[in-house]
C-alpha cells in the first residue's frame, strides 16, 4: 500500500487498450501506471498489442484557457483517503487518486488555467475539461476487422447452451484461403491496421490441418498487405495434443479454452454426448499448456445456475494466474428476477474472492459481460461494423449467433460493406441511440450489452440489454475492486 502521508499529489491508472472490446485476447496490461507531481507521465506495460492511438489525447494538454472539473465524475472513497474517480466520458477508466491530488482535483470546481504538471495531467486523463466545452463526444473507430473462421461444425462436445447446429460439415482449403483473402481485401478497403483470426466451430482442432495451413496463409497476406496480425484459437479444451499446445506457442496464435466450473459444475454445462463431464481434461489442458509457456485465455459463460460456482471458478484462475473473462449466457427466453439475483449473488461472491487475493493482471474488462473500460466505446462489440463471421461453405454472417442469416460470402469483392449495409434483423447502433441507455452513466463503458440478445429478446435494438439490471448493480463493485488493485499493485514510493 503506497504510503499515504506524501504531501505530493499521486495519480494511479491504467494504459488503455482501445481495441480491446473483443474479450478472447489477453492483451490487458500487467502494470499499472503511476503518475506522481516531478516525473514524467509513464506508461509501464507489458501488453503485447500493438500500439494503438493513445488512450488520452494528449499527455500534457496547453495550459491555455480555463479548465474545469466535470460535473458528472463517478467519484467513490478508497482506504487511505484515495479517492477513485472516473469520468463516464472520459478517455480514461478508472483513476486513482491521493488526497493532495483529489484537493487539486476540487479546485477545478471554480474554472481556471492549468497552472500546474498534476492538473494538465487530470486535464489529460479527462477529469478536467475546458470550461467552454458543452458536450464530449465519444469517438469509436475499430482498427481491427475481426473474422470468426468457423472450420468445422463437428464438436466432441454437446453443451447445454450450444447454438451451433452440429455436423459434419467442415471448411476445405480453397473456402478458407478464400475466407482469409476476403477479410484481408476488406481490411485493406476500409483502412483498417489489423485482421484478427478467430479459428473456431464447432471444435476447430477436429480441422487441425486446416488451421495450420490457414495461419501460414494468413501470416503471408497480411504481411503482404502491410496489416498486423492476430490469431485465438477457441477450443472446448478436451483434444489439444502436446504437438498442438507446441504448435499454437511456436506460431504464435493464442488459445482460448472454455471453463464453466470446477468438477460437477462444469460437466453440468459442457458434456459429451452420453453425458460424462469433460471437466477433468479441460483442466488437464490448461496445465499442460502453462507447463509448455502458453497462457491460455479461459472463457468462462456464467448462467443463473452455474453462478454459484462462480467463486471457486475464479479462485481456479486466479491460482494459475490466467487471463479470462466472464460472459453471461446468450439464450433464446427473457431472463428473469431470479436469473437477475442469482447472477448478481454468484458475481459478488467472485468479487470477494478476487478481492482477497488481488492480481497484479488488470481483470477490470473481463469480469462483467460485454463491458471494456480501456476506453470509452460507443458499440459493445465490432457486429455490423468491423465482424466477418464466415461458415464452412464460405457464407458471411454478422454474427455467430445467426450463422443461418448469411448476408453474402468470401466471393464477394467487398464482404464488409454488405454486412455493414444489412438493414434488416438486429442493428448493432451506438449507445446513445438506446432509449434506456443514453443517460446511463455506464454507457460508454457498458455501451448497452449484446445488441442480438437485445432484439431477440424484446424485438428492438434500440434498448438496454436484458442483464442490464445485473450490470448496474455490480460495476461500483467492479470499479472499487479495480482500484483496490491500482493500490495494491503501484511501485513504492522512492
Ligand atoms: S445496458 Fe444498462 S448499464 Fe448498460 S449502458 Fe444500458 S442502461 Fe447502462
Ligand atoms: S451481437 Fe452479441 S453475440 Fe454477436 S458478436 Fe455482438 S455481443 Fe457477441
Amino acid at each position: 500500500m503506497r504510503d499515504m502521508q506524501r504531501d505530493l499529489p499521486q495519480i494511479l491508472w491504467d494504459p488503455l487498450l482501445e481495441e480491446g472490446v473483443e474479450q478472447d485476447c489477453a492483451c490487458s496490461t500487467d502494470r499499472p501506471v503511476i503518475w506522481e507531481a516531478g516525473t514524467e507521465a509513464s506508461r509501464e506495460t507489458d501488453c503485447a498489442c500493438p500500439e494503438t492511438s493513445a488512450p488520452v489525447s494528449s499527455p500534457f494538454p496547453s495550459a491555455a484557457g480555463l479548465w474545469r472539473r466535470p460535473s458528472d465524475l463517478y467519484r467513490a472513497p478508497l482506504p487511505d483517503a484515495h479517492e477513485l474517480t472516473f469520468n463516464p466520458a472520459g478517455p480514461a477508466g478508472v483513476v486513482v487518486l491521493n488526497e493532495p491530488a483529489t484537493y487539486l482535483l476540487d479546485s477545478f470546481a471554480t474554472p481556471h488555467p492549468l497552472t500546474s504538471p498534476t492538473s494538465r495531467q487530470l486535464a489529460s486523463l479527462g477529469l478536467l475539461t475546458p470550461a467552454c466545452a458543452t458536450e464530449s463526444g465519444v469517438r469509436d473507430t475499430p482498427h481491427t476487422l475481426t473474422a470468426w473462421l468457423h472450420v468445422t461444425n463437428r464438436c466432441n462436445l454437446h453443451c447445454a447452451y450450444c447454438y451451433v447446429r452440429q455436423s459434419d460439415e467442415g471448411m476445405d482449403e480453397r473456402t478458407g484461403r478464400a475466407a482469409v483473402e476476403a477479410t484481408v481485401r476488406s481490411a485493406v478497403r476500409h483502412g483498417f491496421r489489423a485482421v484478427k483470426f478467430k479459428y473456431a466451430g464447432g471444435e476447430p482442432t477436429l480441422n487441425w490441418a486446416l488451421v495450420q495451413s490457414l495461419h501460414r496463409h494468413a501470416a503471408e497476406r497480411t504481411a503482404r498487405a502491410g496489416l498486423e496480425l492476430h490469431e485465438v484459437l477457441l477450443s472446448n479444451g478436451t483434444l489439444l495434443t502436446t504437438e498442438m499446445l507446441d504448435w499454437l506457442r511456436d506460431a504464435g496464435v493464442r488459445l482460448m479454452v472454455s471453463l464453466d466450473g470446477i468438477g460437477a459444475a462444469h460437466d453440468a454445462q459442457r458434456h459429451f454426448a452420453d453425458g460424462r463431464g469433460s471437466f477433468a481434461l479441460v483442466a488437464r489442458t490448461i496445465e499442460r499448456a502453462v507447463a509448455r509457456g502458453l497462457s491460455p485465455y479461459v472463457s468462462v459463460t456464467v448462467t443463473p445456475d452455474s453462478a454459484a460456482a462462480l467463486p471457486e471458478t475464479v479462485a481456479f484462475i486466479l491460482e494459475h494466474d490466467l487471463p479470462f473473462n466472464l460472459n453471461f449466457v446468450r439464450g433464446e427466453g427473457d431472463v428473469t428476477p431470479a436469473d437477475k439475483a442469482r447472477l448478481i449473488e454468484g458475481v459478488q461472491a467472485a468479487f470477494a474472492v478476487i478481492g482477497q487475493a488481488l492480481p497484479r493482471r488488470r481483470l477490470l474488462d473481463g469480469l462483467l459481460d460485454r463491458s471494456f473500460f480501456g476506453a470509452a466505446h460507443t458499440h459493445p462489440c465490432g457486429a455490423g461494423r468491423s465482424y466477418l463471421v464466415i461458415g464452412p461453405q464460405g457464407r458471411i454472417a454478422r454474427c455467430q449467433m445467426e450463422m443461418e442469416r448469411a448476408v453474402t460470402d468470401v466471393w464477394a469483392d467487398d464482404p464488409l460493406l454488405a454486412v455493414r449495409q444489412r438493414q434488416d434483423g438486429f442493428q448493432n447502433v451506438p449507445v446513445e441511440s438506446k432509449e434506456s441507455c443514453r443517460d446511463c452513466p455506464w454507457r460508454y463503458w457498458c455501451a448497452g450489452g449484446c445488441p442480438l440478445l437485445a432484439y431477440r429478446t424484446t424485438g428492438r435494438s434500440d434498448t438496454a440489454s436484458p442483464y442490464c439490471e445485473v450490470y448496474r448493480a455490480l460495476y461500483p463493485a467492479l470499479l472499487r475492486l479495480e482500484g483496490l488493485r491500482l493500490l495494491k499493485w503501484s511501485p513504492p514510493v522512492a
